[in-house]
């Protein structure tokens, strides 16, 4: 089917008069590219005729139409490009989550200037992942750790605006901490993933300082293990003797919930659970949105997978033309036999799954804590020398720490 080619400029739909005259006379001073109409019939054919990259929609169009028209733009898979802004009367968490939950790519809270709608044109498109730490069971330093870092598993997911996830808590999180306190004086409010509850994945949890800062709105999940739920294990962690400071002390409202495998939604972003091949209930992760999608799969076991076992191939199914796969390759091909059921892969199987599931990139994460930098660059060679032997299209990269990528085009950022 024929997407609809959208232009860069803004359709904006609003019911208020005074607030789009205000709009619409700032917007003449310098940018014609903002369109104002005044008549709100036929407005299916407004959208289809504007072609705008993002539509600003009054939720309090007459009639009640706003979420009937959104609804209609999301049902239509040629208007995919679109971008969809709504223009909320309040300012309150509720009127957030029901137009992202009905599909709106962004909300704007009245009333706005046209700074605010050109601060929302900036990160309308935005789809960014940051590692902030990419090894595995201990972090690592010294020489050896300085190009690609030696924190442990963290990374962040920024989505539009203000959509923030994060994807365990490893030493990693500290880092990113550091970067909250810099920026904005620590003020946080997303939500944060555990894959599982061993030490790498979990054990900077009460070294992210967003947690302690009043105001700061968090919600927490990860898999429950047999019958204690995913509150209980962070309560354990912090109970006053394996770290002195309690939950008791966090300042933010923080939310706990048990993840399970299967579909979630969580601010309009599906992201789907993969129960993973590692000891104990541990979660892979795979978030799509704007047609794009990423992968977030440690720690887990390739190699030695019973041959009746369909779990290679469901999870190839699962990542299926995933534009970014991150994926466990803690080990060379020939250390592997010493490892069996350690709940780690090897790079030639990650290699092989990665081209059963025709991924856009591939980056290698979670690694044995003796291996270097130049171990990494070795692993890189081989995955990448594989990759070619099969003819894969895919691009093999080391995640390293503290680079960004723009999922959307595919690019590092910085
Ligand atoms: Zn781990
Ligand atoms: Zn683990």
């Amino acid at each position: 089917m024929t997407k609809t080619e959208t232009k860069d400029r803004i359709l904006l739909l609003e019911g208020d008069e005074s607030q789009r005259q205000a709009i619409a006379s700032e917007s003449a001073k310098g940018l014609p590219s903002l369109f104002c109409p005044k008549p709100l019939a036929g407005l299916m054919e407004q959208v289809a005729d504007a072609a705008a990259r993002v539509i600003f929609l009054d939720e309090e169009l007459p009639g009640d139409v706003a979420y009937e028209l959104l609804s209609d733009i999301r049902a239509n898979d040629k208007l995919e490009r679109i971008r969809v802004v709504m223009l909320t009367s309040g300012n309150s968490e509720e009127s957030r989550s029901k137009a992202l939950a009905a599909g709106a790519d962004e909300v704007l809270a009245k009333p706005y200037n046209l700074d605010q709608v050109m601060a929302v044109m900036d990160t309308v498109d935005r789809f960014h992942i940051t590692f902030w730490g990419a090894r595995g069971t201990l972090p690592l330093s010294g020489e050896n750790s300085l190009r690609y870092g030696g924190n442990t598993s963290c990374l962040g997911l920024d989505i539009g605006r203000d959509r923030h996830f994060i994807f365990d808590a490893g030493t990693g999180l500290r880092k990113y901490s550091r970067h909250l306190l810099e920026a904005q004086g620590g003020k946080f409010n997303g939500r944060v993933f555990i894959t599982h509850p061993h030490w790498d994945h979990l054990n900077c949890l009460p070294f992210f300082a967003p947690f302690f800062i009043p105001g700061n709105r968090i919600s927490l999940m990860g898999p429950p293990q047999g019958e204690r739920s995913f509150r209980n294990l962070i309560d354990g962690q912090m109970d006053g003797i394996y770290f002195p400071v309690t939950v008791n002390a966090f300042g933010a409202d923080v939310t706990y919930g048990d993840m399970l495998d299967g579909q979630h939604w969580f601010d309009g972003v599906s992201l789907r659970a993969f129960h993973l091949s590692h000891p104990g209930y541990c979660l892979g992760y795979r978030i799509d949105h704007f047609g794009r999608s990423v992968a977030y799969i440690t720690d887990n076991e390739l190699g030695n997978i019973p041959p009746d076992s369909d779990f290679v191939e469901r999870l190839a199914q699962f990542l299926q033309g995933v534009d970014v796969l991150i994926h466990d390759t803690a080990y060379f091909d020939h250390e592997y036999p010493a490892k069996i059921n350690w709940g780690h892969s090897n790079v030639s199987s990650v290699v092989r799954l990665a081209h059963a599931a025709k991924v856009g990139k591939l980056f290698l994460f979670h690694h044995d804590p003796e291996h270097g930098d130049e171990d990494l660059d070795l692993k890189l060679d081989k995955a990448t020398a594989l990759a070619d032997e099969l003819g894969a299209e895919f691009e093999c990269l080391n995640a390293c720490e503290g680079d960004t990528w723009d999922v959307m085009k595919g690019e590092k950022i910085t």
